[in-house]
């Protein structure tokens, strides 16, 4: 085993340039080695040194070699099964002295649940998987293409769009968290540090007013507004459209796939949406149960190709329209907007999600899809076998998480802010949850900080009574605290539950005015109360809260919306490929 040195690329100017980054292979079976050595080699072998060994011991010595050299290492290629050292607990290592790197666990295809990769992902172990034996090397290429694109993105994370100045006060944490939740690429200077007075001298300012935001091509806004912000992003704010096919209220992902879905089918769709698209899932930083991305996808990655999607249809996608009512008058339904703007349509699909309650830590924000999980699901229950997890929540559904994960997980820890379970939890799951000898019940503790990098790997809990704090080790933190269905601005004539829209069956047809049901026909499925105006996504009431529900919503009611505006064609085959342009 040798240590690679680099080699110097210079430039005809004799400028040394740093070397071509690494994609290191490690795989104790050299033969499986060697051939993926040379099938990346192939393909990326001019823009990256592809270098490999065969032991444990040998690899972490080159990779402690290279980083002792400033070496970049690309992509960490490691076996999952390397005697002397199981495959995560190589890469965790590795990744200790080479952080950028992405991580990639090489795994047999068995398409079992036990499979080393399983785990690795649910718990951030790893960034992807490899495995063997690869398909055709076009599907590798294609798929460490995808990796190193990902890796390459991380190294440009310099790129500010926005310089952020002001003051530690209440306007500026606004404005940082709106950028953030938008995910602009911004950084932000104290007005009295000396390059924010230095930044706020080159545009003339005195700094009385802040905070002050400026564009990377010097565009500047002095205390700016929602419209201002979304405006200088690239985001329509001004709603030429007043009377359209469909009004989609609401761009999460069923707002905007019910806008993809309306707008290929030839409805003239507007999308009115009250900051800009994404909704809740824009903001998740990994998802990864939606289908068709095994690695998973960001929120924001998702949603932004599905609104570039509706719009290369032809939606008209108009950001901050805060809808405040709905009437329906002479057949049509009138959105009414804040600022006493209007939308006239022949139908509405409303798709204005739930305000979930967040834990508002910030460093286990970063971390969520990495350990840390609003709700549960049950592939992420099912990893944790062997882990100490948590729970946050004294609801009933905090309380079956628990006992679920308690028959996988080794310890679990359920963190209640109040003094007692039974104001908020069935008596029947307090009894199982006593019963149960892996679980701990601490009362009167808040979650109030997280450690870990790329995966979170401790969490402090501090007792509301003493006030002390207390640091514990964690591998998965579950936040079952509820949240609030955002349909506050409906009228009355929209049947609810606990806020939630009823639609379909659960339409109470023979209720008194104003709830009673006006046609003869029964509700279409996701159709209101009020014939013509459809909830889709997680404000709907028995919704599913999760994206690709939200999804399969925000395409079926497109489909229940021509029911509604032609009702001749209804009982044309509903299995008729519909052709889209
Ligand atoms: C932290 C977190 C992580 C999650 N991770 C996952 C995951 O990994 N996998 C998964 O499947 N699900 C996940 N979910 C759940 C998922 O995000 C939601 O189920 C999904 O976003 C619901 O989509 P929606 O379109 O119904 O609503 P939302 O995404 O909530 O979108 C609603 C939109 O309506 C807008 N709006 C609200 N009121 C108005 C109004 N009056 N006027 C105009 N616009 C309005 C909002 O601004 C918002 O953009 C996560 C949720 C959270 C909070």
């Amino acid at each position: 085993m040798s240590v690679p040195q680099p080699a110097p690329v210079r430039t005809a100017e004799g400028e040394r340039m740093s070397s071509p980054p690494v994609l290191f292979v490690i795989d104790d079976d050299a033969g499986t080695a060697r051939a993926l050595r040379g099938d990346l080699a192939r393909r990326f072998g001019e823009d990256f040194r592809v270098i490999g060994e065969t032991s444990a011991a040998a690899g972490l010595a080159v990779l402690r070699g290279l980083a002792e050299l400033h070496e970049r290492v690309a992509l960490l290629i490691v076996d999952d099964n390397l005697s002397g050292m199981p495959g995560v607990d190589f890469l965790a290592r590795a990744h200790e002295l080479h952080p950028q790197a992405k991580r990639v666990l090489l795994v047999e295809r068995d398409y079992s649940a036990r499979s080393p990769i399983v785990q690795a992902m649910t718990l951030g172990q790893a960034d992807y998987h490899i495995s063997k034996p690869w398909m055709a090397e076009e599907v590798l290429y294609r798929e460490v293409s995808g990796f190193l694109a990902e890796w390459a993105k991380d190294q440009q994370a310099g790129f500010e769009l926005f310089q952020v100045i002001g003051r530690e006060d209440r306007s500026t944490h606004e404005l940082r968290e709106l950028l953030t939740k938008f995910s602009e690429p911004f950084r932000f200077y104290s007005a009295d540090s000396r390059r924010g007075s230095e930044l706020l001298a080159e545009q003339g300012l005195d700094g009385s007013r802040l905070p002050v935001m400026i564009r990377h091509d010097g565009y500047t806004m002095v205390e700016p507004t929602l419209d201002q912000i979304i405006s200088a992003s690239g985001g329509s704010v001004v709603n030429d459209v007043s009377e359209c096919d469909v009004a989609v209220v609401g761009a999460g992902p069923a707002g905007l796939t019910a806008a993809v879905y309306a707008a290929s089918e030839g409805l003239l769709t507007v999308v009115l949406e009250e900051t800009v698209s994404g909704g809740q899932a824009g903001s998740s930083p990994m998802i990864r149960n939606y289908p068709g991305f095994p690695h998973g996808i960001s929120g924001y990655d998702l949603t932004r190709r599905s609104c570039e999607q509706a719009w290369m249809f032809g939606a008209h996608m108009v950001f901050s329209q805060h809808a405040t009512g709905l009437e329906s008058r002479d057949g049509k339904h009138v959105v009414h907007l804040a600022g006493g703007h209007q939308v006239t349509a022949g139908a509405v699909i409303v798709g204005t999600g739930i305000a979930w309650r967040r834990l508002g830590v910030p460093r286990l924000e970063e971390l969520v899809g990495s350990g840390v999980f609003y709700g549960a699901a049950g592939s992420e229950l099912r990893a944790m076998a062997g882990q100490d997890v948590f729970v946050v929540g004294g609801g009933n559904s905090a309380g079956q998480t628990t006992l679920y994960l308690a028959r996988h997980a080794r310890q679990v820890t359920l963190v209640v802010r109040g003094d007692n379970l039974e104001r908020s939890m069935s008596d029947y799951l307090i009894r199982e949850i006593e019963a149960t000898a892996n679980i701990t019940v601490r009362l009167h503790t808040e979650v109030t900080d997280g450690r870990g990098a790329d995966r979170l790997e401790g969490l402090t809990l501090s007792d509301r009574r003493s006030g002390q704090d207390e640091q514990v080790p964690a591998a998965a933190l579950f936040v079952l605290i509820g949240g609030e269905p955002r349909t506050q601005w409906l009228p009355e004539t929209i049947q609810r539950r606990w806020g939630y829209v009823l639609t379909g069956r659960d339409v109470v047809q023979d209720g008194p005015d104003p709830w009673r049901w006006p046609l003869d026909r029964p509700p279409l499925p996701l159709e209101t109360s009020v014939p013509g105006v459809f909830a889709v996504g997680d404000a709907r009431y028995r919704s599913i809260k999760r994206v690709a529900s939200a999804v399969g919503d925000g395409a079926t009611a497109v489909r229940l919306v021509h029911e509604y505006l032609a009702p001749e064609t209804a009982d044309e085959p509903a299995d008729e490929p519909q052709s889209v342009r």
